[in-house]
C-alpha cells in the first residue's frame, strides 16, 4: 500500500502543515506552508516536529481514550504504556501508521505528508480572495524550505505565474546555490538573525552562523547584480537568557547596518513564549525552555531602542509578540549551557 507518508519517486514536498489566514509572516493575509526538515537545533524551537527530515508519529494525549489498541497493533513493539499516557520508541518505530490505522479516537497522529508541487499550489490558490483583498500572499516557512530547494522553487515559480505574493521565511543554514534558486521567484525574505556570538550560536543553534551572515550578505549582492526588488526583512527570535541582551541586539544591528548597506528595510524582534508545551510533550522531548518567562515589557523596549540605533534610520524595528508588564518581574536565570532538544537527529 502507498500512502502519502511515503517517501515519493516523483518530485515532491514533505510538508508538516498549511497555515491559513495568518497575520504573522509577510505582509496581509497570508497563508504559511510549514516545510519538515531544518538543519539547526534551536533550543527555544517553537516547531520541534518540523526538524526531522521524515514523517513522525506522535501521540495526543488530550484525544486518547486509553484503550491501548495501538500497544497490541505495532509490529515493532514501540509502544509501551507510560505513566504520562502513550510512550513511542523511537529509535524502533518505523512510522508505518498501524497504530494511527487503529485507534479509535485519533490520537496516534503522523507529523508531516509528501505533496507534489501541483496539489499544494492547487490547495493555496483557494485563499486568492484573502490574498487579493489584504494585500497578502503565500510565505514557505519552516523547517527549513531551502532544504527542500527543488520543490520549493516550483512551488514558487508556479504562483508567481499565477500573480500570487511570495514570501520565503528561512534561517540561511543552506548552500548558497540552494537559495539563489528561490530568489527569482521570491518577492519578500524573512531572514532569521538570532545571534552574533560564534560560540553562543553554536551552543544554542547546534551549528555556527558564518554561512547564515555569509548568505545573507549573498542575497544584498545578488538584488544589486540582478536590479531585483526583492524586499528583506530580519527577524529574530527574543530568548531570554539566549539571544535577549542588548550586546547581540546591537551586534545585528551592526551587521544589518555595515553588510546590508540600506538592503533590509525591516527588522521584527520577536518575543519568546512557551506555548508549544505541549507539541514536545507529543514528541516525548524534554524541553529545557518551558519553564522560561515571557519578555517584560522594558526588556523590550529597552531592545527595540538597541536595534533602532544600530541598525540605522531607513530599518523599521518593530516587537512582536506577548510581553510581560513592567510590574510584573523578571527573567527566568540564564541557562548554564546549551542543551539542543532530544529526540532531533544529528545536524548534518
Ligand atoms: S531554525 Fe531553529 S527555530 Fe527555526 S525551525 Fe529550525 S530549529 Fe526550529
Ligand atoms: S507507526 Fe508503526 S512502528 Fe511506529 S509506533 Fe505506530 S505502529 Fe509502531
Ligand atoms: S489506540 Fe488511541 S485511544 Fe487507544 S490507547 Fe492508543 S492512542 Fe489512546
Amino acid at each position: 500500500m502507498k500512502t502519502d507518508v511515503q517517501r515519493p519517486e516523483k518530485l515532491q514536498g514533505l510538508i508538516l502543515r498549511i497555515q491559513r489566514m495568518s497575520t504573522e509572516d509577510g505582509p496581509g493575509i497570508r497563508s504559511t506552508v510549514f516545510f519538515k526538515g531544518c538543519p539547526l537545533r534551536c533550543v527555544w524551537c517553537h516547531n520541534p516536529e518540523s526538524i526531522p527530515d521524515r514523517p513522525q508519529m506522535h501521540w495526543v494525549g488530550s484525544r486518547c481514550i486509553g484503550c491501548m489498541s495501538c500497544i497490541e497493533a505495532c509490529p515493532e513493539k514501540a509502544l509501551s504504556a507510560a505513566g504520562s499516557g502513550i510512550d513511542i520508541d523511537r529509535l524502533s518505530c518505523t512510522d508505518c501508521l498501524c497504530c494511527a490505522e487503529v485507534c479509535p479516537s485519533t490520537a496516534m497522529e503522523i507529523y508531516g505528508r509528501y505533496y507534489s508541487p501541483e496539489e499544494l499550489v492547487n490547495e493555496l490558490v483557494k485563499d486568492r480572495v484573502y490574498f487579493e483583498q489584504s494585500g497578502g500572499g503565500v510565505t514557505l516557512s519552516g523547517g527549513e524550505p531551502a532544504r527542500q530547494p527543488d520543490f520549493a522553487r516550483k512551488v514558487l515559480e508556479s504562483l508567481k505565474e499565477k500573480g500570487i505574493h511570495t514570501a520565503l521565511d528561512t534561517c540561511g543554514q543552506c548552500p548558497w546555490e540552494r537559495l539563489e534558486m528561490l530568489l527569482p521567484f521570491t518577492d519578500l525574505l524573512l531572514y532569521d538573525l538570532k545571534l552574533m556570538d560564534e560560540q553562543l550560536h553554536r551552543d544554542y543553534t547546534g551549528l555556527s552562523g558564518s554561512q547564515i551572515q555569509r548568505n545573507l550578505a549573498r542575497v544584498r549582492d545578488y538584488r544589486e547584480e540582478h536590479h531585483n526588488s526583492l524586499e528583506i526583512w530580519v527577524r529574530t527570535p527574543v530568548i531570554p537568557g539566549h539571544t535577549d541582551s542588548v550586546e547581540n541586539i546591537r551586534a545585528i544591528g551592526a551587521f544589518i547596518h555595515d553588510a546590508m548597506a540600506g538592503a533590509v528595510s525591516k527588522w521584527e524582534l520577536c518575543a519568546f513564549n512557551n506555548l508549544c508545551i505541549h507539541k514536545y510533550d507529543g514528541l516525548g522531548i524534554d524541553w529545557k525552555c518551558r519553564d522560561y518567562g515571557l519578555v517584560t515589557e522594558s526588556d523590550m523596549e529597552r531592545l527595540v531602542q538597541a536595534a533602532s540605533e544600530s541598525a540605522g534610520r531607513d530599518v523599521i524595528v518593530h516587537a512582536s509578540g506577548a510581553t510581560m508588564g513592567k510590574e510584573s518581574g523578571g527573567h527566568p536565570p540564564a541557562p548554564e549551557k546549551s542543551c539542543p532538544p532530544s529526540g532531533c537527529e544529528t545536524p548534518p
